[in-house]
């Protein structure tokens, strides 16, 4: 028999405490919680906010009380956690109502005390009418505040998940809105030019798009009623949501002696243990690591913190189960969009000087013959050296969240780009298509490994072959919409007929509108005396990398 303590009753200790539950009926589990509710859904709280999810209580997977009946579990709510001692293997417990404070020893105890928002020294933040969301309470303070107040103007401060969501949400009640994000782009675990599209989705539903720009003060009397940016812009607000990210909670680790990392959270093995014994930490408190750079790192997601709930418990009753890495996977909505994201970005690979080839392409979420078919921008990276997938990003209407699940699994088994061209997908045209974008993505892998067509980066091509001759294979239709500076055009359908027109001293850099057909013209001329490359994912990623 053990007497297990878990700090934090949310993701991770809920999991971790009913785990523990179904590994031992006779332990003894108490789980300390300062906040008033226990197993929320924090990733739903947006949803509630905007009305998409009505019912609240929807939103309380487990209280106490069902945590009590169903697993035994003895759940401590508005208990604080102020003290480890971990020699004498005691904790000190506030209860947050009466104000008294008591003891508690435990044989193991688990530390799941997620994150906290940022919240940097800008003038103004503790005005009324600025929220951060991380709980039930923020959440009920937000909606309090909107149904109280008159607001016409809403400000978001990041374009992180959360303050994309929040955007959204917020759509849904009328407002008038603005997102400010210091980074040039929304969304940085994606790369600049697959964050494009979701800023014009933004931007076309008349929301302000302020970019590249921090805020520097918010004003006000009593309440907030502006926001100033580092660049002197004012935005009206009557309300601001502030999700510019999370810090590690690690207060309590941080006292009790135990290591941190570089990154601010608390250092584990592969067992969740940290450096004192019987002591273990999971979820957004702890630092990962990198799936891709194998760096440590924090990444808060629910699913690493749901993951390493059960294997701490599964190593507290005698298993060996291992954390190996985290990968970042992760998802949003952004209006009409999906983006999703897995593994490393080429702003992450630049900067631990990890070499990469980038693929995009622009498939068909299902067969293009089935109505309703939407279009995918997939982005594949992978190591020139021997294909190894480092990550991947999708932004499309739908069918973003298969693919990258899809790339997410090869990922976790240290699959190449190759393998993708041989997965076996199911299809069928409401679904798929018979070469899934996938599959499409080895492919494409495949014919470069193989050296049949090289390619370059849309992002860097113009820089990096600024020799090179810009060639347009599209249609005459489609070059009246926009090409490339300074191209030649020459429809893929005349290509063989007109071949002579070309130099055939120079590099020819080819595209189309999404890097198919050029890829066809590609194979004409290489096999035709030709030196060419195939601009990847053509004329619409170069249009989403110059941010045309
Ligand atoms: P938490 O679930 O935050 O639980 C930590 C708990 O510890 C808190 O309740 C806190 O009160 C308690 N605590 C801290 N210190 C003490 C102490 N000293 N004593 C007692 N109790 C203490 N992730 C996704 O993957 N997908 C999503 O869509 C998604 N959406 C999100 C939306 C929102 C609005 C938020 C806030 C988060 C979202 N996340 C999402 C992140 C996800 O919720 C977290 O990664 C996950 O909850 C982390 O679990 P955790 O157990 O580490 O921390």
């Amino acid at each position: 028999m053990k007497k297990i303590v878990i700090v934090g009753g949310v993701a991770g200790g809920a999991n971790a405490a009913t785990r523990a539950r179904r590994l031992s009926e006779e332990s003894e589990i108490i789980v300390f919680e300062r906040g008033e509710f226990v197993s929320f859904a924090n990733c739903g709280l947006p949803y509630h906010i905007g009305g998409e999810i009505p019912e609240r209580s929807k939103l309380l997977v487990h209280t106490p009380q069902t945590l009590r009946d169903r697993f035994n579990i003895d759940v401590r709510v508005r208990s604080e956690v102020i003290r480890i001692d971990p020699t004498k293997k005691l904790v000190a417990v506030k209860e947050l109502v009466s104000g008294r404070e008591y003891e508690e020893s435990y044989d193991e105890l688990i530390l799941s005390t997620g994150a906290a928002p940022l919240k940097p020294a800008i003038p103004g933040l503790e005005l009324n009418g600025i929220f951060s969301l991380r709980d039930m309470n923020d959440m009920d303070r937000i909606i309090s505040w909107i149904s109280s107040t008159e607001i016409r103007d809403a400000v978001v401060v990041g374009g992180g998940f959360i303050g994309l969501e929040m955007l959204e949400q917020l759509h849904h009640r009328s407002l008038k809105l603005t997102i400010i994000e210091s980074n040039p782009q929304l969304l940085t675990p994606l790369d600049p030019e697959m964050a494009f599209p979701l800023q014009e989705e933004v931007r076309e539903k008349g929301i302000t798009l302020q970019l590249g720009d921090g805020v520097s003060e918010f004003r006000g009397n009593a309440s907030v009623s502006e926001v100033v940016t580092r660049s002197g812009k004012v935005f009206p607000a009557q309300l601001v949501i502030f999700s510019i990210g999370v810090r590690p909670e690690t207060t309590l680790a941080k006292a009790a002696g135990l290591t941190l990392g570089p990154t601010g959270g608390i250092r584990v093995n592969e067992r969740l243990e940290t450096s004192a014994p019987g002591v273990w930490a999971i979820g957004d408190c702890i630092e990962t690591v990198n799936g891709v750079t194998q760096k440590h790192g924090v990444i808060p997601l629910a699913g690493p913190a749901n993951r390493q709930g059960r294997i701490v418990a599964d190593n507290i009753f005698g298993g060996d189960s291992r954390y190996h890495h985290t990968l970042g996977t992760a998802i949003v909505r952004v209006f009409g969009l999906t983006a999703a994201v897995t593994g490393a970005n080429e702003k992450l690979l630049t900067a631990n000087a990890i070499p990469y080839e980038v693929i995009h392409l622009h498939p068909n979420n299902h067969a293009g013959y089935y109505p309703g078919a939407s279009s995918i921008s997939l982005k594949v990276i992978f190591s020139p050296d021997d294909g190894v997938i480092l990550g991947a990003q999708a932004v499309g209407k739908s069918g973003v969240d298969k693919r990258i699940d899809v790339i997410a699994t090869a990922m976790h088994g240290g699959m190449t780009v190759d393998d993708l061209a041989e997965l076996e997908l199911c299809y069928a045209p409401p679904f798929g298509s018979a070469k899934d974008p996938v599959n499409l993505a080895g492919m494409i892998g495949q014919n470069v490994f193989s050296g049949l067509v090289e390619i370059a980066n849309p992002t860097t091509a113009l820089q990096k072959f600024p020799k090179a001759a810009l060639l347009d294979v599209r249609d005459r239709s489609e070059r009246e919409r926009g090409f490339i500076p300074n191209s030649l055009h020459i429809p893929l359908n005349e290509l063989r007929a007109r071949m002579a027109e070309l130099p055939k001293d120079q590099e020819l850099l080819v595209y189309c509108q999404s890097g198919q057909r050029s890829y066809n013209a590609c194979r004409i001329l290489s096999q035709n005396g030709f030196k060419c490359r195939n601009l990847s994912g053509a004329y619409r990623s170069w249009s989403a990398a110059s941010g045309r």
